[in-house]
């Protein structure tokens, strides 16, 4: 079970009382994709933000509303706040029209995190579908930080089409540094020369020790449950499977039991679950 992050986490930036955001001001804006763009934040006067891996904010646009958006950036960085959203509906797209020293209440870090601690010594398998790769970059940073920690390290992404492949800059980067990443997409388009598939077909094919791997897993629910039954035909032991989970959530601390999922709270004792704890409650569909 992934430790309660509550009890580890810095929280120097975190506001007196957990419903009042703190105001912070975009940075930088960068475009990760046609619909996926990176905002990185920054307070005054300036202040680290420590978060562990697999946190969350909630980021509300004034006048518009407040949405859970995971941290994107470096961990061994917290000076930069970062987080990567895809523009979906009302607040997603009132965040993607901010512009550099543009206003954002910030509430956080909330949330479980990956026990990327607690996997040392294995290999470690990280599978990502589409903008589940932005609440896995921090582990990403933090296990090639730390790489000497862990024995192979493998990421698996998948994506729609080309076009979705987020940080595909930084990809190369760590591809190039030694991380082996295996790309697929689900529809090929324009010159895409590299795999096409579901990125489950992936799964048998990477080098990875199945009998002690833990693996981190980051997309759409179905996609987290068809990686999970690929990786336990593999080898690895559910155990040592995470998965973050996304409901629709309001306070983001337990008070309000929107993203109630059974017994659980995903904002609370989620959103990133061992895999033998979520599986049970996924058939519970969101109201
Ligand atoms: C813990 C957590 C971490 C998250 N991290 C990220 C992140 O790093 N980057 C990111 O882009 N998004 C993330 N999300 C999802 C994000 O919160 C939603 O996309 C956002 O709340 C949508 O708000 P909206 O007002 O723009 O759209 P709405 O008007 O609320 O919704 C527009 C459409 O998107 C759908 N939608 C809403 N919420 C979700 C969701 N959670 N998953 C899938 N579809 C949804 C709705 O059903 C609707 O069809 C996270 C969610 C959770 C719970």
């Amino acid at each position: 079970m992934p430790v309660s992050a509550a009890a580890q986490t810095p929280r120097s930036a975190a506001p007196e009382h957990p419903m009042v955001p703190r105001p912070y001001n975009v940075r930088a804006v960068r475009r990760e994709s046609y619909d996926t763009f990176t905002l990185e934040l920054g307070s005054e006067p300036s202040a680290d933000f420590a978060f562990a891996p697999g946190q969350f904010n909630m980021l509300y646009v004034f006048g518009v509303g407040e949405v859970p958006i995971s941290i994107s950036g470096d961990p061994t960085h917290p000076r930069k706040l970062v987080h990567t959203t895809r523009e979906v509906g009302a607040v997603t797209r009132a965040m993607r029209q901010l512009k550099r020293g543009g206003a954002l209440g910030v509430r956080g870090p909330f949330g479980s995190h990956w026990p990327v601690e607690a996997v040392t010594g294995a290999d470690l398998v990280i599978v990502a579908g589409g903008i589940g790769l932005a609440p896995l970059r921090p582990a990403l940073y933090h296990v090639l930080a730390h790489r000497k920690k862990y024995g192979k390290v493998v990421l698996v992404y998948g994506t729609r089409t080309p076009a979705d492949i987020l940080f595909g800059k930084q990809l190369q980067k760590w591809q190039d540094s030694g991380l082996p990443v295996f790309i697929t997409v689900d529809r090929a388009a324009g010159d895409w020369r590299g795999s096409v598939g579901v990125v489950t077909t992936l799964i048998p094919r990477v080098p990875f020790d199945p009998r002690s791997a833990a693996a981190l897993v980051c997309g759409p629910e179905v996609m987290m449950r068809f990686t999970a039954r690929e990786l336990q035909k593999r080898g690895v032991r559910p155990e040592n499977i995470h998965i973050s989970m996304e409901r629709n959530m309001k306070c983001a601390v337990g008070f309000c039991g929107h993203c109630q999922l059974g017994p659980t709270f995903i904002c609370k004792d989620g959103p990133v679950f061992n895999w033998t704890r979520m599986e049970p409650l996924l058939a519970v569909r969101e109201m």
